[in-house]
C-alpha cells in the first residue's frame, strides 16, 4: 500500500499526513492541503461498487485518499457518520425527474448536502486528534452562509475535546436556517450574527487563522483553532464519494453501462461539490462535463468562461442564499491541478486579496475541457421550480432549481444528451417560503410551521421530522457582533 501525503497549494514545503491536514484545516502558509497524487480507480472497481451499500462505497473511495487511518478506522467513521442519523437507508439516491437524473444529497439530520461531509468531519477528526495524540482542544471556527453552520453544529455537538464556533450573516440566512442553528444545544458549541454578508464572516474567520497574536493568547488556553468549512481536506473528501455512488446507481438500474460518460450539473457555491466531482473524474470516473450552476452572483461562471476571475462586483441576496459567494474559497486547488505551480497559485491568492482579480486565462483549454458555466437569476429559478413541478409533479428547492435550469441550458446549447446528473443540495422544506412563492402560493401571515403543512399539502412530501420539531425548541444563542470584533468573541468563548 502507498501512503498519500499532502501539502499546500501555496508551497511544497510541509508535507503532512491526511489526519494532520484534517486537524489543521488550513495549511501554515494560508493556502489549502492538496494530495501529491490522484490514485485511480479501474472500471471493473467501479462496477464492483454497484452491490455495496453506501457506507461500503465510502470506505472504498475514503480508503485511497485516507491512507494513514486503517481501513477499521475509516469503517467506523462511516457508520457513526450515515448509519444513524440519515432517513433514506440509500443515504443519497438518485432520482429520474423529467429527462434528467436528480442526487438527493438532504436525508441527513439538517436537510442539506453539507451533511453528507459534515457528519463524516467531526468523526476523521476525533480519529486523526486520537491518532496524532494531540492534548488540545479543537475549536472549530465556522463562518456560513446558512447550511453549513446548522450542518457542523449538529457533527460537532459534544465530540469529545472540540469546541465549535458558528458566525453567520446577521439577515443572511433563511428563517429556517437561523432557527436550526440558534436552537442547537450541546455543551461546546456557540452561535453568533455578525453585522456583515457571508463573505464578510468568511474574511473574519480567515484573519483569526493568520492572526500570530490570537493564536499565541489561545496556546495559552491549551486550545488550537481549525476549520470545517469546505476548504478542510476532511470536508472535500467525503464528497467525492457520492459522485461514484451515482454512477454505481445509474449502472444497477442499466441506464448506462461501464464506461459510459455521465455528466453531473452542481449548483456552486464555494467551489467544494463541483470540485469533488472534478476528482473522481481524476481518479478514472467517466464524467463528462461538469456544469457549473451559479445564481445571480455569478462570478464562477465568468471565470470559466473567460479565465478571469473579478470579485469587484454587485452583491445579490438571493433565493438561493447558500450560493451568495464571491470568493469561491476552493477553486484554489483547481488551480493548482491545473497548473501544478504552488508559486503562480499563490501569486494569484495574493492578486486576489490586493485587487479583488486575477486572470488565469492561460488555463482556459483545460478549464473549458472539464467545465460548462450558466447561471440563473431569481426570476429564472422561479420559473423553474414552477416548470419542474408542473411537468413531474416534483418540488425542486431554490439551489436545485439553479442546477437544474443550467442543465437544461447545457443540453439546449451543446446538444449533449448523454445522461445527466443533478445534485439536488436541499430538501424544499428548508427554504419552502421561496418555493410556495415559486408555485403560485401565497404565504402571507404564515409561519414556517404553517408554511411546511401547506409545502407538503402541495409537493406530497414527508415533512422532515427535525425540521418540524424546531417549533418546539428554545432559542439558546442570541448574540449578534460587529464584523470587526469576531477575535473579541472567539476569545471569550475560549475562556469560557
Ligand atoms: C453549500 C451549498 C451549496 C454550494 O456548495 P459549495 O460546495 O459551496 O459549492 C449549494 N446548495 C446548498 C443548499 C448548499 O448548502
Amino acid at each position: 500500500m502507498y501512503t498519500m501525503d499532502y501539502f499546500s497549494t501555496r508551497g511544497e514545503a510541509e508535507h503532512v499526513s491526511s489526519a494532520t491536514a484534517i486537524l489543521k484545516g488550513l495549511a501554515s502558509d494560508g493556502g489549502l492541503f492538496v494530495p501529491d497524487s490522484f490514485p485511480h480507480l479501474t472500471i471493473g472497481e467501479i462496477e464492483a461498487l454497484v452491490p455495496l451499500s453506501y457506507e461500503e462505497r465510502a470506505v472504498r473511495i475514503l480508503r485511497l485518499f485516507l491512507t494513514d487511518y486503517t481501513e477499521d478506522e475509516l469503517r467506523g467513521c462511516v457508520e457513526r457518520a450515515y448509519g444513524r442519523t440519515f432517513d433514506d437507508v440509500r443515504r443519497a439516491p438518485v432520482r429520474t425527474v423529467g429527462d434528467l437524473e436528480v442526487l438527493e444529497l438532504w436525508h441527513g439530520p439538517t436537510s442539506a448536502f453539507k451533511d453528507m461531509a459534515l457528519q463524516l468531519l467531526p468523526q476523521l477528526m476525533s480519529t486523526a486528534r486520537k491518532k496524532t495524540g494531540e492534548q488540545d482542544t479543537i475549536l472549530i471556527l465556522v463562518a456560513t452562509s446558512g447550511d453549513t453552520g446548522k450542518a457542523a453544529l449538529e457533527g460537532f455537538a459534544d465530540a469529545e475535546g472540540i469546541r465549535i464556533m458558528v458566525f453567520y450573516p446577521n439577515g443572511g440566512v433563511s428563517p429556517v436556517q437561523r432557527l436550526q442553528m440558534v436552537t442547537q444545544t450541546g455543551a461546546n458549541v456557540s452561535v453568533v450574527a455578525v453585522r456583515g454578508n457571508f463573505d464578510d464572516a468568511q474574511r473574519g474567520v480567515k484573519e483569526i487563522f493568520g492572526d500570530a497574536a490570537m493564536a499565541e493568547e489561545l496556546a495559552a488556553l491549551r486550545t488550537k483553532l481549525s476549520s470545517a468549512n469546505s476548504i478542510n481536506w476532511g470536508r472535500l473528501v467525503p464528497q467525492i464519494v457520492y459522485y461514484f455512488s451515482a454512477y454505481a446507481d445509474l449502472l444497477e438500474e442499466r441506464k448506462i453501462t461501464e464506461g459510459d460518460a455521465v455528466n453531473f450539473t452542481v449548483p456552486t457555491g464555494n467551489f467544494g461539490n463541483i470540485l469533488a466531482g472534478y476528482y473522481a473524474k481524476r481518479m478514472g470516473l467517466p464524467v463528462g462535463k461538469l456544469v457549473c450552476a451559479s445564481n445571480a452572483n455569478n462570478v464562477l461562471t465568468d471565470f470559466l468562461q473567460t479565465g478571469i476571475y473579478d470579485r469587484q462586483r454587485d452583491f445579490y441576496q438571493t433565493l438561493s442564499p447558500s450560493m451568495d459567494i464571491l470568493i469561491s474559497s476552493n477553486l484554489e486547488r483547481l488551480l493548482y491541478h491545473l497548473t501544478e505551480d504552488t508559486a503562480q497559485v499563490a501569486a494569484w491568492m495574493t492578486e486576489l486579496a490586493a485587487s479583488g482579480k486575477y486572470d488565469a486565462s492561460r488555463l482556459l483549454p483545460a478549464l473549458r475541457e472539464n467545465f460548462w458555466a450558466a447561471f440563473a437569476d431569481d426570476a429564472a429559478t422561479e420559473g423553474e421550480i414552477r416548470a419542474v413541478y408542473e411537468r413531474t409533479s416534483y418540488t425542486l428547492d431554490t439551489h436545485t432549481a439553479v442546477a437544474y435550469r443550467a442543465a437544461e441550458d447545457y443540453r439546449r446549447a451543446t446538444g449533449d444528451t448523454r445522461p445527466m446528473v443533478v445534485l439536488s443540495t436541499a430538501s424544499p422544506y428548508k427554504f419552502g417560503a421561496s418555493v410556495l412563492h415559486a408555485l403560485g402560493e401565497d404565504t402571507a401571515g404564515l409561519d414556517e410551521f404553517a408554511q411546511m403543512a401547506r409545502l407538503k399539502t402541495r409537493s406530497g412530501m414527508e415533512v422532515p421530522a427535525r425540521l418540524a420539531a424546531l417549533r418546539e425548541a428554545s432559542v439558546l444563542h442570541k448574540r449578534i457582533c460587529a464584523k470587526n470584533d469576531m477575535c473579541t468573541e472567539v476569545l471569550a468563548f475560549a475562556r469560557a
